[in-house]
């Protein structure tokens, strides 16, 4: 008997139908002879007429009292849930995030799981019960109620199945799996059979949105096989796992478009130690958080600093260095917010060289100049003008080869 997780999102229990297909799902995935514990969000937009009712009264609002306003979406679908699997013939117990006793930290509105007692659980389990369980939402050793921060039931899943053992976590929601990259940019991206976890971190803090990368975190720390499929199409999704699990690895998996950022070039700055610093000091210090970084010196001893920041972030930073680029006797402050950064990812870059020449060469082609480049292991990314973004990614996306399934190694 497979214990495994079905976690099903916001859209896929939006309204009563949707539930009763859920419960659907399940009964089957039980009948067919499983263990089923099913974690769920709040119906979608819930979440967030519950956070506009309590920004009516208080704009800032943040805290104790604010988890226990949010909790309460995931607490009607859990029970909406268990009477449409009644209906359906099947045993199921519901359980708030307290009652299991998933235990989190007490920051509230983006606490974090300490540990999780699954005994409840699996004694239901045991008996024949489908368990659904509250996502999103703890409690602390003093039993607060906490929450987990946006996203956060793709969490409570991936801990539930970590602390079960289960054999898979399977998150259902409104996209059939993980892809090569954005369908509506490139129409021959191609949906992934499998990725590593470091891949899926990679991708996910790059843009692709498909689930809370902490969940990812989670799962790559306890090697839960974790699943994205479609809640409204049958498939087999995408399975996110170890590498050992990956047979056979692709060079490059995805291509990712973040289209965030903005550059900031601190220009003439006299080259001695104590510049990085000086400069990236205050913007830490602003809580502005720096991605990439390029320093170069020039033939007359000056130095020209470039960075970038979160497009929200732009304005603030650069009024902060307007003041200390004079301090530091540098030229001048200079931005644009009009860039874009492409990045290629795959855990087959660490084994084969020249994929970095392959990529400048491949934008180069096409007459698109880069303006910045970071690499790590598994992932290169460039900043390019913003008007090259859909031909970047189209151009990356062919050079390697991802439209093409059978051509695993992109050769
Ligand atoms: N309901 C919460 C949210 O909208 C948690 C979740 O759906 O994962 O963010
Ligand atoms: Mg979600």
């Amino acid at each position: 008997m497979s214990t495994i997780v079905q976690k099903f999102g916001g859209t896929s229990v939006g309204d009563t139908k949707r539930i009763e297909a859920v419960a659907e799902r399940v009964a089957r995935t039980q009948r067919a002879g499983n263990k089923v514990v099913v974690v769920v969000s709040a119906m979608s937009g819930e979440t967030d007429r519950l956070l506009g009712l309590a920004k009516a009264i208080d704009p800032r609002i943040t805290g104790r009292e604010l988890d226990v306003l949010l909790s309460t979406g995931e607490q009607v679908t859990i029970a909406l849930l268990c009477m449409a699997l009644a209906k359906h013939g099947v045993p199921a117990v519901s359980y708030t995030g307290a009652q299991v006793r998933i235990l989190t930290d007490s920051a509230f509105n983006k606490a974090r799981i300490e540990a999780i007692d699954e005994h409840r659980v699996r004694a239901d389990l045991d008996a024949g019960r489908v368990t659904v369980v509250a996502g999103f939402q703890g409690v602390d050793e003093n039993g607060n109620i906490t929450t987990l921060g946006r996203g956060g039931s793709d969490t409570t899943a991936v801990a539930l199945a970590a602390a079960l053992k289960a054999d898979e976590c399977q998150i259902y929601t409104d996209v059939d799996g993980v892809y090569t990259t954005d369908p509506r940019i490139v129409p021959e991206a191609r949906r992934l059979d499998r990725i590593t976890y470091e891949e899926m971190l990679e991708m996910a803090s790059l843009g692709a949105k498909v689930l809370q990368i902490r969940s990812v975190e989670f799962a790559s720390k306890y090697q839960v096989n974790l699943r994205v499929l479609s809640s409204f199409e049958e498939g087999t999704g995408t399975l996110i796992t170890t590498e050992e699990n990956i047979m056979e690895q692709a060079l490059i998996s995805g291509v990712t478009l973040n289209r965030d950022e903005a550059q900031i070039t601190v220009a003439g700055v006299p080259d001695r130690p104590g510049i990085a610093s000086g400069i990236l000091g205050p913007v830490a210090a602003a809580n502005v958080e720096v991605d990439m970084i390029v320093q170069n010196t020039g033939a007359d001893g000056t130095t020209d600093f470039t960075f970038t920041v979160h497009r929200n972030d732009y304005d603030r930073t650069v009024e902060i260095l307007e003041k200390v680029a004079p301090e530091m006797g540098a030229k001048g402050v200079r931005g644009d917010r009009k860039i874009v950064k492409i990045s290629i990812v795959g855990v087959g870059m660490r084994s084969h060289a020249g994929i970095a020449s392959r990529m400048f060469k491949a934008l180069a082609d096409d007459g698109i100049n880069i303006r910045m480049i970071s690499t790590s292991e598994i992932k290169i990314s460039v900043v390019v003008d913003e008007k090259y973004s859909e031909l970047g990614v189209r151009i990356l996306h062919s050079e390697f080869g991802l439209e093409d399934a059978a051509n695993l190694h992109n050769a």
